[in-house]
């Protein structure tokens, strides 16, 4: 299939069937690269939801009784399959996100990575033996499905954040409810279609479209979804978290970040300007793991930050392979961030580079902004303890490490960090005393693997980490068993 096949509107799956909204809504989605009209979806309702939530529970409990390495041969199928369309499924990512075909590209094989992760896992879904003090005793630990998920994800990687919660949700032999983000309905779309046609039993994987308050929360309230996953803003994970914690729900938090890079003094200064460049600024920004606090020794601050402004004036904004990064979501998430910088310079702060809308003719329509760096903006500025979610970057000067690893958390957050230094036993200091989930020495403030537990402290999520083997622990339940056996009955 080409992009120009996809439905003119985008469909939900439910019970193995492609249905609009029962009430016939639609939304409109837009190309971000041209602002053009790509398509319309379903805009779905309780009611959908409620019927997507009744189909899971219906195909569960079979689901479930396959076991675990069937599951996961099925899966495979799916990534295998999904291999073979890599293409197909990256141009479809790259019409919604107006990322170049490359970077979909890229995208696309990190989530079939995630994929053939979790379909092995099928044949490691081990538990534990356990010792007893009582004589004759034998006791194990087994995993159990939760039942139905309810997964709801963001935009930014779309195709990544819907393999990220559903392989391991399937894996583990949930029955799922996706809510997929409302700026990308047609790659949770196509990622359904080919599940279903690898095989995936009707009714196992349910795909809703539709806003967040709208289809999102009657998902995270809906009694009969035992876990939820929750991909997305601290100011929305709050309220899944009240919501789901009101029924007792499991729930998985993955938030957002405000993530430092660290510039010591005796860092390599071409090697942390690119990782800074590339954490801030790829994905036009939008990654939770982006870097958007910039903490420089103060004696090699200048220096850095000319290099860094040099070097942010050289790249290329644009949906082609050539360019360096492409628009941001949406013409919302545009102007919150254009109102940020302008009510941060009221306050002060200095635009070293970019700051404003593209608004050339190869542009205009788009939504495009430049790459941003920021300086003079206080420590304890708003600035500070707010996502922007866009390729804007903030200078801080520090005197000293001290001062550095203060800073660095002396914030709200705490998903990812990054420190750029030649000195091992600073790079040691850094990593154990930093509150983060992810700590890179040298390198960007993002990159996590398949394989990796991802997650973070503070307001950046609740403690849970996917994916990983970890992400296990999110959508099983455990059971202990023991068996207390009489040795004279031989
Ligand atoms: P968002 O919180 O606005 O929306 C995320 C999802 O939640 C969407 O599908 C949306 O429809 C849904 N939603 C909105 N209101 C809801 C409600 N009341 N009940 C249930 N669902 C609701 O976030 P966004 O702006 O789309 O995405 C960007 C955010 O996601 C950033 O904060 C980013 O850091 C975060 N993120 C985190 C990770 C991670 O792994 N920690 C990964 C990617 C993105």
């Amino acid at each position: 299939m080409v992009v120009e096949q996809l439905p003119r509107e985008i469909p939900n799956w439910i019970g193995g069937k492609q249905l609009s909204a029962a009430d016939g809504k639609v939304f409109e989605k837009l190309n971000p690269a041209t602002g053009a009209r790509m398509c319309m979806s379903a805009q779905s309702g309780v009611g959908d939801v409620r019927e997507a939530v009744a189909a899971a529970k219906r195909s569960q409990p079979a689901w479930a009784a396959c076991s675990p390495v069937e599951r996961g041969r099925i899966l495979l199928d799916v990534a295998i399959t999904m291999r073979r369309r890599q293409k197909e499924i990256a141009d479809v990512v790259a019409e919604e996100t107006g990322k170049s075909p490359g970077e979909a590209l890229g995208e696309t094989g990190g989530a079939i990575q995630l994929a053939e992760f979790f379909a092995g896992e099928g044949m490691r879904m081990y538990g534990r033996t356990l010792t007893s003090g009582t004589p004759h005793k034998y006791a194990m630990t087994v995993r159990c499905p939760v039942g139905v998920a309810g997964l709801i994800i963001a935009a930014n990687t779309p195709i990544a954040n819907v393999a990220w919660k559903v392989f391991p949700a399937l894996v583990c032999g949930n029955g799922v409810v996706l809510k997929s983000a409302e700026d990308t309905p047609a790659t949770a779309w196509i990622f359904a279609l080919i599940a279903h046609e690898v095989g995936l039993p009707p009714g196992v994987l349910n795909v809703v479209h539709g806003y967040g308050e709208e289809a999102g929360a009657p998902l995270v309230e809906h009694e009969d979804v035992g876990v939820v996953s929750f991909t997305g803003s601290t100011r929305v994970g709050r309220l899944v978290a009240v919501a789901a914690g009101k029924r007792l729900a499991k729930v998985s938090l993955e938030l957002g970040g405000k993530n430092p890079l660290v510039v010591c003094d005796d860092a390599d200064l071409e090697n942390a300007v690119r990782w800074t460049i590339l954490s801030s600024f790829s994905n036009a920004g939008q990654r939770c793991a982006a870097s958007s606090r910039i903490i420089v020794f103060d004696s090699v601050y200048e220096k850095f930050r000319d290099l860094l402004v040099e070097r942010t004036g050289e790249l290329k904004v644009g949906p082609s392979d050539g360019d360096d990064f492409g628009p941001v979501i949406n013409e919302r998430q545009l102007s919150a961030m254009l109102e940020a910088i302008e009510s941060a310079e009221g306050r002060g702060a200095r635009v070293a580079a970019g700051g404003s809308r593209i608004d050339d003719s190869a542009h205009s329509s788009g939504f495009y902004i430049a790459p941003t760096v920021l300086e003079n903006v206080a420590q304890d500025d708003e600035l500070g303890n707010r996502e922007l979610f866009g390729p804007i970057a903030v200078l801080y000067r520090v005197k000293d490490f001290a001062e550095a690893v203060d800073a660095v958390n002396d914030n709200d957050y705490g998903l990812t960090a990054a420190i750029h230094t030649k000195n091992v036993d600073r790079a040691v200091q850094f990593t154990r005393h930093v509150r983060a989930g992810a700590v890179n020495v040298n390198a960007g403030t993002y990159g996590s693997e398949p394989h990796y537990p991802f997650g973070g402290f503070g307001v950046s999520g609740n403690g849970s980490r996917e994916p990983g083997v970890e992400a296990l622990d999110v959508y099983s339940e455990t059971k202990t068993i023991s068996f207390t056996v009489d040795p004279g009955n031989i």
